[in-house]
């Protein structure tokens, strides 16, 4: 199994060191032919603007959509958790509309407002950085929770794609990690 890790801006490093951490083998995904070499995609936290603006530029954004409507597994953090919500309040970027929750970005602050915390999840306690995180503000019936912090949803999923508005790669907790490549396998 070889995870691709989307890296054209953003913590993709930080990805790739979870995954070297549980032994399973990545590469850098920047063309459209390593995309052809994956069995699962993670669109890392940056800044979703410059992402979305690449993927447009490259040509990278339709063909992973066309990838995900046949089944490829995504897990988006934070910016790629704003990439691939289907809404984005006040946002007329790019976006991959692959999950049915509405976001809205720097919702818990600026970058002085970051934080660490525990979170409780489906598939155990979870420790994770929020850094300008974005909240999700409504999902849709075909949406799934799977961790929340006080009342806000913060990791969800719907089909094959996993979204969190957290940063499990910053803290190097390496359980989210695993629920997805549970979902490739
Ligand atoms: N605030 C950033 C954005 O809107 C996301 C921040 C992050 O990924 N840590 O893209």
């Amino acid at each position: 199994m070889i995870i691709g890790i989307l890296a054209l801006q953003g913590d993709f490093a930080e990805h790739k060191e979870i995954l070297d951490k549980l032994k399973v083998e990545s590469i850098l995904v920047k063309t459209k032919e390593d995309l052809e070499k994956i069995n699962g995609l993670i669109i890392p936290g940056g800044e979703s603007t410059a992402i979305g603006l690449l993927l447009e530029k490259t040509g990278l954004g339709k063909q992973i959509i066309s990838k995900a409507k046949k089944g490829l597994v995504i897990f988006g953090t934070c910016a790629g958790a704003i990439l691939l919500s289907k809404k984005v309040l006040g946002k007329k970027e790019f976006s991959f509309a692959l999950i049915d929750t509405v976001i809205e970005r720097n919702s818990f602050g600026r970058q002085n407002d970051s934080f660490e915390e525990k979170i409780k999840t489906s598939f155990g306690e979870i420790s994770v950085s929020f850094i300008r995180a974005p909240k999700i503000k409504s999902i849709g019936k075909k949406v799934q929770v799977l961790g929340k912090l006080k009342n806000e949803i913060v990791i969800a999923k719907q089909k094959n794609i996993l979204i969190a508005t957290c940063h499990p790669e910053i803290t190097l907790d390496t359980k989210l990690h695993e629920y997805f490549l549970k979902m490739i396998r």
